[in-house]
């Protein structure tokens, strides 16, 4: 995937004292391929490392960032602002009026279940949305409205097949009026492919009701054709923003990457299931952050910044710079973690760890030996774990009535975890310098 290529790329870059020009050079070549791979559309790619490349050389390597980290930390900016920075609301008129949202995209794509999943949203936001099945070329599709809209407990509007979309438009749009609906949203027929007569029907509506948004549906799975799609729809009949479905199944990104890039409208929402709820708001720095295989830093941040004590926190920053990190802090870590949800969800939202934690079995229980361990130490031993030599370690086990080899595990344990922070801690203070915490 994506990601993990782009994470191959970053680990070349360890380990090296200054990035150099030929190491960012070489890097981008293949930060350059794995994008092509990913389906980013080529144009957006030559942009994209021109511009990173002119941030990254000659510019000086912060001293809390690895070289990796700093084009990570270059490449992720340049991603984040490629998909337009903000989340982008829907835009909806005031609730006295009436909103008309017209859905549009090819056959498949999503456009149905994307409607009821909508509807959902705007009835959280305390408005009272009405569907209307435009599509009349298949009938099943106005059961699979009406299925869709029981369940979100929303009402559709239909006259079966045997009027014109734009005239059903019409009639909804009345019924609305009457029945003190303010959303409509009109879920319009597709084909299999881009054809003058599904243009013509989009357009005919348009010119005839008051179409407030139109919403275009892609699917993520078919990768550069979503971008040429959305570049069509967008030339034909102006779109104002874009759903991208199915990005449950696509690993590669390349059209979460490319849309805004190439049509200059936002991705305002993604799907992420067949399920109605499976519906999220679009936010460029998390798309950025999954692409780049980062874990979900930011969430782990915000966990981070509602859970854990400040003050805390930046002593225990401080320590782990000074490599003073002791087994005193180590129970003190574990009670914060465990505060903060399961371990295994904690340590997934690290780079790297979510797929060596795959196949591994780690819960909050196996915390307890560690802590009958840790709690049989005599104080010098905690504040000092250097000094723990094998009498020690077997008077420890004997104490905590474990075997002796847990001990050795536990000190191992400890010092890999030791390591592990202190990538943590350099990560997040890059985040942390931003937005002022710890
Ligand atoms: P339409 O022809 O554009 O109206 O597409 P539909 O709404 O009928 O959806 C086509 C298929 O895609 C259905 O089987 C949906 O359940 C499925 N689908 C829609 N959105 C998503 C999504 O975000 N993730 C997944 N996995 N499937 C989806
Ligand atoms: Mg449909």
């Amino acid at each position: 995937s994506l990601s993990e290529k782009l994470q191959n790329v970053f680990k070349g870059l360890k380990g090296k004292g200054k990035l150099t020009e030929a190491d960012v050079k070489l890097a981008l070549k293949e930060v350059k391929m794995a994008l092509l791979e990913a389906d980013v559309n080529f144009k957006v790619v030559k942009n994209f490392i021109k511009s990173v490349e002119e941030k990254a050389i000659g510019q000086d390597v912060m001293s809390s960032l690895t070289p990796g980290q700093m084009v990570i930390n270059i490449v992720n900016k340049e991603m984040v602002s490629l998909m337009g920075d903000e989340m982008t609301e829907i835009s909806l008129k005031p609730s006295n009026e009436i909103t008309v949202i017209m859905m549009c995209g090819l056959q498949g794509a999503g456009k149905t279940t994307t409607t009821a999943k909508l509807a959902g949203k705007f009835k959280q936001k305390g408005r009272k949305p009405l569907l209307v099945a435009c599509d009349v070329y298949r009938p099943a599709a106005i059961k699979q409205l009406q299925v869709n809209g029981e369940k979100q407990g929303v009402s559709v509007f239909s006259m079966g097949d045997g009027h014109k979309p734009v005239n059903i438009a019409k009639a909804a749009i009345e019924h609305a009026s009457k029945n003190d609906f303010n959303v409509v949203i009109l879920d319009t027929a597709g084909r299999l492919h881009i054809d003058e007569s599904m243009m013509e029907e989009l357009m005919e509506i348009k010119q005839n009701v008051d179409v407030h948004q139109s919403i275009l549906v892609v699917d993520a799975m078919t990768g550069q054709d979503a971008v040429n799609v959305s570049e069509m729809f967008n030339s034909k009949i102006g779109i104002d923003g874009v759903i991208l479905t199915k990005l449950d199944g696509d690993t590669r990104g390349g059209a979460a990457l490319s849309i805004r890039a190439v049509t200059g409208r936002p991705i305002l929402y993604i799907g992420m299931g067949e399920k109605l709820s499976d519906l999220e708001q679009f936010y460029p720095d998390r798309m950025a952050s999954r692409i780049l295989g980062m874990g979900d830093i930011l969430t782990l941040i915000e966990k981070a910044e509602a859970e854990i004590d400040e003050t805390k926190a930046r002593e225990l920053d401080k320590k782990i710079r000074k490599a003073e990190f002791n087994f005193d802090d180590f129970l003190d870590q574990m009670e914060q973690m465990k505060k903060m949800g399961g371990i295994k969800d904690i340590l997934g939202m690290l780079p790297g760890m979510g797929s060596q934690l795959k196949d591994v079995e780690l819960d909050d229980n196996m915390f307890k030996g560690t802590e009958a361990i840790i709690r049989s130490m005599t104080k010098e031993e905690r504040s000092n774990p250097a000094v723990i030599n094998p009498s020690r370690k077997k008077r420890i086990a004997a104490g905590a009535g474990v075997d002796i080899s847990e001990v050795n595990k536990l000190i191992k344990q400890f010092e890999s975890s030791k390591k592990m922070m202190k990538q943590m801690s350099g990560m997040m203070s890059g985040k942390n310098m931003k937005r002022g915490k710890f």
